[in-house]
């Protein structure tokens, strides 16, 4: 239900504030970066920095 609601929020950010989120693939982690009106290269570092699960685990794992 949880999960439901935060895809919610991306499809609502997406399509009302014209933004994009990119998600950590890593199971459980809640890490995303959302963006809006930045370059290609940004975009691309960005995307990088949120699909890099080892740039930002939770401390104590
Ligand atoms: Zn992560």
């Amino acid at each position: 239900m949880a999960n439901l609601l935060l895809l919610l929020s991306d499809i609502w950010a997406y399509s009302v504030l014209g933004m994009t989120t990119y998600r950590c693939p890593e199971p459980g982690c809640t890490v995303r970066i959302r963006m809006r009106f930045v370059s290609a290269e940004e975009s691309q570092r960005l995307r990088e920095l949120a699909d890099d699960h080892g740039r930002h685990q939770p401390k104590g794992k």
